[in-house]
């Protein structure tokens, strides 16, 4: 028996996930990854008459936002002061080129002539 919070979502192509409100989860994943509700979830809080910004995770808010800029930032002083690390060298990243010859013609898109 699934509980208030728990339920499952049948999409247009009838493929079914499983949504926890409690837990702000899907199946499909897709909240898990941008922390905004997937239209899965977005379905069942609009059938339940709330709002779906109350389930759009804090680090996206503007709350948030201000938390993170909210110390005072320096502007750092002219490239000419900095201090020179002597013995430290960058080195470029390694390529590894693959066998065969390299592609020349560019992909066409679905329905490009
Ligand atoms: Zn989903």
């Amino acid at each position: 028996m699934a509980s208030e919070y728990e339920f499952e979502v049948m999409d247009e192509k009838y493929k079914t996930f499983v949504v926890n409100l409690q837990n702000r989860t899907c199946d499909c994943g897709a909240c898990h990854i941008c922390g905004i509700p997937c239209k899965h979830v977005t379905r069942y809080i609009a059938r339940r008459q709330e709002d779906v910004v109350d389930y759009v995770d804090w680090k996206l808010t503007v709350e948030a936002y201000l938390a993170t800029y909210s110390d005072v930032m320096h502007p750092l002083l002219d490239q000419i002061t900095w201090s020179i690390i002597e013995g430290l060298k960058i080195l470029s990243p390694k390529v590894k080129v693959k066998v065969g010859r390299p592609k020349t013609m560019r992909r066409k898109e679905p329905g490009e002539q």
